[in-house]
Order: C-alpha cells, then structure tokens, then sequence
C-alpha cells in the first residue's frame, strides 16, 4: 500500500446509487469521498418507482420514514389493447419480507437531493462540479484525475457515473446488448389543482399504433411515456404543440403544465466486467434496462447494498481483496433476471406490427378468460448459491418488529444468526459468528423472530449484512472453507 492515500473509496458520480453508497459507507465509518462533475442533483426525475428492498436499504441509511412520507402505494399496473381491455394485470404483493409497501412512486430530485444530504451528514465528503478525466490502478492504490488538473487517491474506487460512463470507458469494459432499442418521449406533467390523474393506476397501453405507459407519481405530478415510431421525428415530437395534442385522448389540454418533454433511447445493456483491480462499476455504469418495471435505479442501490459491507471489511482489512469478487458473482444474476424480464415486457408492449398485436391481444385475452393474466410483484431473484450463500439459500431475509423497532434497525450493519432457541446459539458455530461480531437472536426471548425462521422452513437463519439469507438449517455450524476464507474474524 502506498504510505498514505487520501480516501479509503471514492466514489465517481453522486448520483442515486453512488449517493446510495457513500451514505452506506460513511454509516459504518469508512473515509469515503465522491466526485461529481455537476454541482447539484439533476433536476428532473427519470426514475418514478422503487420497491420494498429500496425503501430497506433507506432504512439502514436511516431516511425511510420520512421518505415514505413523499411515496405514495403503487396500487399496480395494467395492460391494455387499444381500445382499453385488459390483457394482463400486475398487482403488488400485499405482505413483503421487509415489511414496506411493495412497489411505491416517488419523485427522483426529492429522493436524490435526501439522500446527497444524508451522506454528507454520516461523513462522506464531496468534490462537486469537477469531472473525472482518467484513473491509474497503481497496484496498491488508485489515482484519480479531475479535470481542474488535481488529483486524488484511493484504496479502491467506484464507478457511479452513469450510462456514459467514463470510468467504466477509462476501463475499456464493453457491455453485452440485450438487442433491445427503443425511443421513447417522456412527458412529465403538473397537474392543476383539483385535477384527477388520468389514470389511478400504472396503464401500458400496448397500441401498436402508439405504445403508450401511463405513471402515476406523488402529486401534483402525473407520468406519460409514447413510443417514438417510424416516421417520427425526435426533435419535433418534444415541441409543446405536438406533446399537447398526444395528451389530447387521455386529458383537457389545460388540465397540466408540462414541467419536462425529452426523448429517452431505453437499452438493455450489462458490463461484461463489474471489477477490474481496485475498480468497481455499479448502477447504470453497470448496467441499464428499460424502465417498463421501473427497476433501474432499484438494481443500482442493489449494488450498492452488496458493495457495502463487503469494501468496508476489505478497506478496514477484516477480509481479503477476494470478498470483492463475489460483488459481480452475486449482482450479475439478478441484474439479468430484472433486464431479461424488462426487455421481455418491453417486446409485448413495443408491438408496432398490427397483425402480431392482434395475435398477442387474441392469445392475451383467452389467457384470461381461462383465469390467467394476473401476476403478483416481479420480485428480485434470490441470490445464486456461491461462498457466502448455502445452496437453496439466498432470498431477502425477514424483517418482523420487535417492540416497535424494526429488526434491522436491531441488528444494525452485522450479520445476525437467528435461532429457534437459546439452546441453538450455544457450540463452535455460534461462537464462530459470535468472534464476528453477529447478533444472536433467538425466538423465545423475541418470539416475533419466528416468521424469520418460518420462512426459510428452518430452524436457524444466518442473514448477512445486506440482509440476504447466507444459510439457513438446523443447527449453526461453522461455514465451509470458502466462506471461513472470506470471513477472517
Ligand atoms: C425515462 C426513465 C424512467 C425511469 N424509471 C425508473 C423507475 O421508475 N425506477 C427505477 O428504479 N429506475 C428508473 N429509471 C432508471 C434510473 O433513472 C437510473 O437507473 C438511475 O438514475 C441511475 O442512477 P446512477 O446513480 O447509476 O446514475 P446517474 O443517475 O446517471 O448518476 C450518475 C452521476 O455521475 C456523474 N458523472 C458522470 N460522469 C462523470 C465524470 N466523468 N466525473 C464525475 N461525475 C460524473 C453525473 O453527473 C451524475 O450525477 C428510469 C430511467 C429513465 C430514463
């Protein structure tokens, strides 16, 4: 290691996931600094929804409660043909293994600016309105240029920097296209007072004349998204005139102010690497997707869920370098459910071809004469079997409340072994995760710990930092090699 580096992480875009990041950090005490090249928050949402596992990680930050005041419950989505039956309804599921809603909407900038706020106050500090031109991996280091000609260095960095990013170019990391391409113009209004939203739910109206999403989002702002088609011109379509008249069978054209009109090219793209040396990506520099499940920016705090517990061992030397390479093993099969599924949404909804709209509207609606078409939350797969997840193992933990407090805020950033009884929490294993600072828990001094354990079907669950199930069993034995490996006391 060189004899002194400026940071322990910094942290290339201060965006919602490197916001995200640098919050997580600086909780548990790691010197984190974050560089971005514009000095404010971009000031128009693009994200609109998150869900329960995002309102968690808000949670730890300890933003939550009152970024919830600012959400409102999604109450789900429809797809319709063009002459508005349904073909398939997505509600959210009714109870959540945090225990927040589901699905909620949101307003970005309201988000964003929080979460930039509750960084800086957890001790994150900032360099705001410089751009990151180049980075050397020196080995034992990394050192980052800014374009006013300073530099910084860094025991690891993180690329937050979005779609465009330049780290992840610095790199020369290409992305694997999911062949999804579509342009979208996307039109936030301002509804006037007393206006109802147009519609009381999420609507995709998959006309192949026009594919058209319709976004509730917390008032007074309402969401419409129109596919571009042939023929259309990008630059024209964002003119007042034409925005107008595209509202025209949905709303009055004076019922709403048109706070934003700006076309947006929807990809599915993954990095084919996550991790070079003392570099790491996450968020849209990872990944993007379009946004027809909203889970974007969710994936991202994903990222940086994984990310932080993990550079906080490893910088504080708790854990070898090697912890980090099980960020990408666990992140990448998840990110590929979530954009598989997006972009498989994305071709019913995209149909321009009448004929094959026609086929699909016809297999759709006899689907649900027959009882189908209904489908719960599109949930986050469980993480894949690997170092630090037993097989059949991997699901979001459980968060009951225990007298008032939600159980992570009990648990804090450790890991926690959840037992049946006391008696489980006595042996080697226990005293192995005891020497790793994890809460023992059992459910008879706390019996709302029960439904951790019913879930799983077990009588011990181990939940890791990121509150993912690490194992859960029978008893608590002390883990394989693998694990032991990465998790020195
Ligand atoms: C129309 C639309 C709708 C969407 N809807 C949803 C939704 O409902 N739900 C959802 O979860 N997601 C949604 N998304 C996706 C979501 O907006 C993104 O995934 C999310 O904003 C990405 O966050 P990020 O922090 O990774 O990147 P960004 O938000 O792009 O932030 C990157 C930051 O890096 C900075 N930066 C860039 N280059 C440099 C540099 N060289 N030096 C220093 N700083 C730099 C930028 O200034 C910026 O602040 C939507 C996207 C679009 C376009």
């Amino acid at each position: 290691m060189a004899d002194t580096v400026d940071h322990d992480v910094v942290i290339i875009g201060f965006g919602p996931v490197g916001s995200t990041l640098a919050a997580l950090l600086a909780l548990r005490g790691v010197a984190v600094h974050v560089i971005d090249r514009d000095t404010d928050i971009h000031p128009l949402p693009r994200a609109v929804h998150f869900d329960q596992e995002i309102m968690r990680v808000l949670q730890e930050v300890g933003i939550a409660e009152e970024l919830s005041m600012a959400t409102i419950v999604n109450p789900g989505m429809d797809f319709l043909t063009a002459d508005r039956r349904v073909l398939l309804s997505m509600r959210p599921d009714g109870a959540t293994p945090s225990g927040w809603p589901a699905s909620m909407f949101f307003h970005q900038p309201d988000l964003e600016r929080r979460l930039r706020d509750r960084a800086v106050e957890l001790g994150a500090t900032t360099t705001l309105g410089v751009a990151v031109t180049e980075l050397i991996d020196r080995g034992d280091h990394v050192a980052v240029s800014l374009a006013d000609g300073t530099s910084v260095t860094a025991s690891y960095v993180v690329g937050c920097d979005g779609a465009r990013s330049t780290v992840r170019k610095q790199l020369g990391i290409e992305m694997h296209d999911l062949q999804f391409e579509e342009p979208w113009l996307v039109v936030d209004l301002v509804l006037r007072p007393g206006v109802e939203p147009p519609a009381p739910l999420a609507l995709q109206v998959c006309d192949p004349a026009r594919p058209t999403t319709l976004v509730p989002m917390p008032a007074p702002r309402f969401r419409f998204e129109f596919m571009l088609i042939d023929g259309d011109d990008p630059e024209a379509i964002q003119q007042p005139d034409t925005v107008r008249s595209m509202l025209a069978g949905w709303m009055e054209p004076d019922d709403a102010a048109v706070e934003r009109a700006a076309v947006y090219t929807f990809h599915g793209l993954i990095a084919a690497e996550w991790r070079r040396g003392r570099v790491l990506l996450a968020g849209d520099a990872a990944h993007q997707t379009p946004p027809f499940l909203g889970q974007g920016m969710c994936a991202g705090i994903r990222d940086a869920a994984n990310l932080a517990w993990k550079l906080h061992r490893v910088v504080r030397d708790v854990s070898p370098d090697a912890l980090l390479d099980t960020y990408q093993a666990e992140r990448v099969p998840h990110v590929e459910d979530l954009v598989g599924a997006a972009v498989g949404f994305g071709r019913l909804i995209c149909t321009t071809d009448p004929a094959v709209a026609a086929q699909r509207d016809a297999d759709m609606l006899a689907a649900r004469a027959a009882g189908g078409g209904h489908v719960g939350s599109i949930a986050a797969a469980a993480l894949t079997s690997g170092p630090l997840v037993t097989v059949g193992c991997g699901q979001q933990s459980q968060q009951p409340t225990v007298d008032g407090t939600r159980l992570d805020d009990l648990v804090g950033g450790r890991f926690a072994v959840v037992a049946r009884s006391s008696a489980l929490l006595t042996g080697e294993g226990a005293d192995w995760w005891r020497a790793r600072g994890a809460a023992l828990l059992d459910a008879v001094t706390t019996p709302e710990l029960a439904s951790v354990l019913d879930a799983a079907h077990a009588d011990v669950v181990v939940v890791r930092p990121d509150r993912y199930v690490l194992h859960a069993g029978d008893a608590v034995a002390v883990p394989d090699t693998a694990a032991r490996d990465l998790l020195p006391a």
